[in-house]
């Protein structure tokens, strides 16, 4: 039986015995490369020999994106591992597109050692009872859940080289970083922190504004981060602010707004009232880049914008120079 089946296949010949597809020994062959891209098959088993009429697959290796957790650029789509992203401080290696960082990883990004966490204690409460498509404790309940944090600003304390300094970031995944009570609580002992220990304030800022569901309570957490600025300020403690994508509303109305030195990351949108808003409000179109980081620097909003690989260097050598401290490079 064996025989039989195998005796189209191979044909004698005086030098050797060569593997001969049965359909080329027809006069009309017509699919020789479909079937043999490179032109040989002799040496190929017959379970890989490949099938006329059917294109061959090529089996590539997987690539490093297919096999671990990876994260798509919000910017040039491409496909980035998470392992690469985080050695890169997040930016997309393909387009320089700086991606959201969550305000725990920013703080241990920038701090080389971190003595403390501030403002723990601090929880929200809901005094209006206030509901919209949900009440409002079921939000936190859910950002909680989604960050692993209890509120959208964490506060620490640290080294960054050798300087002692408090910093500050807001999360944007909770809440849209919005400013309750116990930001505004969190954000005023850091103030008061760096003002008792005359080391610098650093607050990394991204915020949608005010928290409506806590309505006027959230509007005065502006007055309470002004006012403790402003004790920092008349004590001569250095406050630095970076503006991170996005930074609006309330946020940007108080405490974004007041640091001795403002930074900001590329192409970050920086602004009070959205786009949107005041396109409808001033009946004109607003082209690119209007409330970018770098057109906040044209128009003197923003003192410096600044790429994320090099954000550590300039805080350290501005805190350092504020600091008076000798021997650092401009
Ligand atoms: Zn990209």
């Amino acid at each position: 039986m064996s025989q039989l089946v195998d005796k189209p296949l191979i044909m004698a010949n005086n030098m050797t015995d060569t593997i001969i597809k049965p359909d080329m020994t027809t006069p009309n062959h017509t699919e020789k490369s479909n079937a043999e891209p490179n032109g040989n098959t002799a040496g190929q088993s017959w379970f890989n020999r490949p099938i006329p009429g059917i294109k061959q697959q090529l089996t590539a290796p997987l690539t490093a994106v297919e096999t671990e957790p990876s994260t798509k650029c919000s910017n040039c789509h491409s496909m980035i591992t998470n392992t690469a992203l985080i050695f890169n401080c997040y930016v997309c290696p393909h387009c320089d597109h700086h991606l959201p960082m969550s305000a725990r990883e920013r703080l241990n990004w920038l701090l080389d050692q971190v003595d403390g966490e501030l403002g723990q204690q601090f929880t929200a409460k809901d005094p209006l009872r206030f509901v919209d498509s949900k009440p409002y404790p079921q939000r936190m309940t859910e950002a909680q859940d989604k960050t692993g944090e209890s509120e959208a600003l964490i506060v620490m304390y640290g080294k960054l080289r050798n300087l002692d300094i408090v910093t500050c970031a807001f999360d944007f995944r909770f809440m849209g970083g919005s400013m309750g009570s116990v930001v505004g609580d969190r954000f005023v002992q850091a103030a008061e922190k760096a003002l008792a220990d005359k080391v610098p304030l650093v607050c990394f800022a991204a915020s949608g504004g005010a928290r409506m569901q806590e309505g006027l309570l959230s509007l005065m957490q502006m007055a309470r981060t002004a006012a403790a600025i402003e004790r920092l300020r008349i004590a001569g403690v250095p406050y630095i602010v970076i503006l991170t994508n996005p930074v609006y509303g309330g946020v940007t109305a108080s405490l974004a707004m007041l640091g001795d030195i403002h930074l900001a990351e590329p192409k970050a949108m920086i602004g009070f009232a959205g786009k949107r808003v005041i396109e409808q409000t001033v009946r004109e179109t607003l082209e690119e880049p209007f409330q970018r980081a770098e057109f906040l620097l044209e128009h003197g909003v923003v003192d410096e914008v600044v790429h994320r690989h090099q954000m550590i260097d300039t805080i350290y050598r501005l805190l350092a120079k504020l600091s008076c401290m000798p021997n650092v490079d401009a």
